[in-house]
């Protein structure tokens, strides 16, 4: 096959309907002739996933829900016996009480604390240390942080303390992993309404700000994140680890309201 992703098979973790930023990337690194892997969360996200799947011609690689360790387990036992060995993981998940992505930070809970955590952070790692056992040299992990990991942004809350410990983590798995040449990078994507975003207080009048004060004057699309992840992904990028990459039309460059900007 031709494209930049011709030869590389992966698995892409998160996609729960047509407009998951785990689906864009998807679709961009199929264009360019990847093989792709799915996993879901449960029966009701399989009904959704199932016919994406069979658009991109991917692979079924099982039911994770990341919080039982057995279910990651059984995931790469399935790409492995399916495929041997793997190129590429996406990690697009994460998850925190809705009720907590309001209000104030100071309210969190300790076991939402925890749970938040446990999804939107350990995962990342526990998917690591598995998909090392079976993946090529010059591989690469993607996962997907926000802005709210670097500034506080209204109700993000404790999802912001993960989004940290995160993009900390990735530094550390790209030295774990960097001596077989395997990269790990993050993408800090701009607002985008998905069925994770819907959760998060006020969401509407996020995006207007992001769109009135970043410098493209408008929002990203899952599309564009779809683009930039598949160049993480790809052999473009073999000179890029460790990294977090904003796709969020210049955004965080911003350090004012924009004079002109229309009320919200
Ligand atoms: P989404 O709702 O489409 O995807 C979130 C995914 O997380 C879903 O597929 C869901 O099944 C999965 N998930 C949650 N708990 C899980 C668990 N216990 N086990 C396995 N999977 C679990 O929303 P999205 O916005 O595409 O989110 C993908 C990633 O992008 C998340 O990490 C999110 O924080 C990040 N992100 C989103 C935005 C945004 O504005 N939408 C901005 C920056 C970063």
């Amino acid at each position: 096959g031709s494209g930049l992703m011709a030869g590389k098979r992966g698995v892409i973790m998160g996609v729960a309907n047509n407009r998951s930023i785990a689906w864009g990337i998807a679709k961009a690194c199929r264009e360019q002739g990847a093989e792709i892997a799915l996993t879901w969360q449960g029966d009701a996200l399989k009904k959704r996933v199932e016919p994406l799947a069979v658009e991109l011609d991917a692979f079924l690689a099982g039911d994770c829900d990341v919080t039982n360790l057995e279910s990651i387990d059984a995931v790469f036992a399935n790409l492995e016996a399916k495929w041997g060995k793997i190129d590429f993981v996406v990690h697009a998940i994460a998850f925190s009480d809705k009720d907590e992505l309001t209000g104030r930070y100071i309210d969190t809970t300790r076991d939402n604390f925890a749970r938040t955590m446990d999804i939107s952070v350990y995962s990342f790692t526990a998917v690591a240390a598995r998909a090392e056992k079976i993946m090529n040299d010059g591989g690469s992990l993607l996962t997907l942080t926000y802005y709210g990991a670097e500034k506080v942004m209204p109700h993000y809350n404790v999802m912001g303390v993960a989004k940290a410990a995160l993009e900390a983590s990735v530094r550390y798995l790209a030295v774990d992993m960097g001596g077989r040449g395997i990269r790990v990078n993050a993408i800090s994507a701009g607002p985008i309404k998905t069925l994770a975003a819907s959760g998060i207080g006020d969401f509407r009048y996020i995006l207007k700000w992001n769109e009135y004060h970043s410098p493209l004057k408008r929002n990203v699309t899952t599309d564009e994140v779809g683009q930039s992840g598949m160049y993480l992904l790809s052999d473009l990028s073999t000179g890029v680890s460790g990294e977090v990459h904003h796709v969020d039309c210049g955004y965080h460059t911003v350090g004012m309201k924009a004079v002109d900007a229309p009320d919200i």
